[in-house]
């Protein structure tokens, strides 16, 4: 059910029998110059799309633009501070929950999004308010994304450039698939430490270009069989927190001496 095309009846409908929202998250930002800079809320938004037509629950619009101050160097790439970002997700999740909602579901497609929606999942569950998880579609299937590509690359490599390819393939620019990656970089970011510390801050200190991984591996057929695995496992997460009682997903009561 998305909600932006639904009436208030029909929300009223939905609410009087679940409690659950999906929240889709990406970013506006480069992504090398071969993909588009909407890669991230596209993903986001088509994975959460997906996975409630196939379950019914309540999908929100889109928050497309995120925490990218990492990619300030490269044109067109929109950002707000991580404070804003945070206080928006958080207030728009504590709104939610005046129609019933108690929890949600922050389906992501962008790395840089990670740390501040688990603060706000943490602010949320503190006060008992709502249960609000973060899930970042890679992180969700591994072991598929290890099989199928040698370089993944954590940002605009072949998973994201098959992701593209079967979500809106007229949008990746196929003929700079090899300037990509050549111009790009192959990242390892153990490798990249300096006695253990992590030196770099922005995406331009690894990658001349942008992005990082092999682009020339990426297919519409592997686009596809990753949205189907990623939308596996979000249907499959949904359905496990919908069947939660409440008092299993709030904070546990302090302990008696
Ligand atoms: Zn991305």
């Amino acid at each position: 059910m998305y909600l932006p095309n639904r009436t208030w009846p029909e929300v009223g409908e939905y609410v009087a029998d679940e409690s659950l929202a999906v929240v889709p998250l990406g970013s506006t930002e480069q992504h090398g110059p071969h993909l588009p800079e909407g890669t991230d809320h596209l993903i986001a938004e088509a994975l959460a799309r997906e996975a409630t037509d196939r379950t019914g629950y309540l999908c929100t619009p889109p928050v497309r633009i995120g925490v990218s101050s990492h990619h300030r160097q490269f044109p067109g790439t929109m950002w707000v501070d991580a404070p804003v970002f945070r206080d928006y997700v958080e207030s728009l999740s504590r709104n939610l929950t005046a129609h019933g909602i108690d929890r949600i579901v922050y389906v992501n497609a962008h790395g840089g999004n990670v740390a501040h929606l688990r603060e706000v999942g943490r602010r949320l569950h503190d006060d008992g308010t709502a249960y609000a998880i973060e899930w970042m579609w890679d992180e969700s299937i591994p072991g598929l994304i290890e099989e199928v590509f040698e370089t993944p690359g954590p940002h605009g490599g072949p998973k994201e450039t098959a992701m593209i390819m079967h979500i809106a393939n007229e949008l990746v620019r196929k003929e700079r698939l090899e300037e990509a990656r050549d111009g790009g970089a192959i990242f390892d970011y153990d490798a990249e430490r300096v006695h253990g510390a992590t030196t770099f801050y922005d995406c331009i200190e690894n990658s001349p270009n942008g992005v990082f991984g092999d682009q020339t591996d990426a297919t519409p057929e592997i686009g596809e069989e990753l949205f189907e695995a990623a939308t596996d496992q979000l249907v499959s997460l949904l359905e496990w927190l919908d069947a939660r009682p409440v008092d299993d997903l709030m904070p546990e009561p302090q302990l008696e001496p």
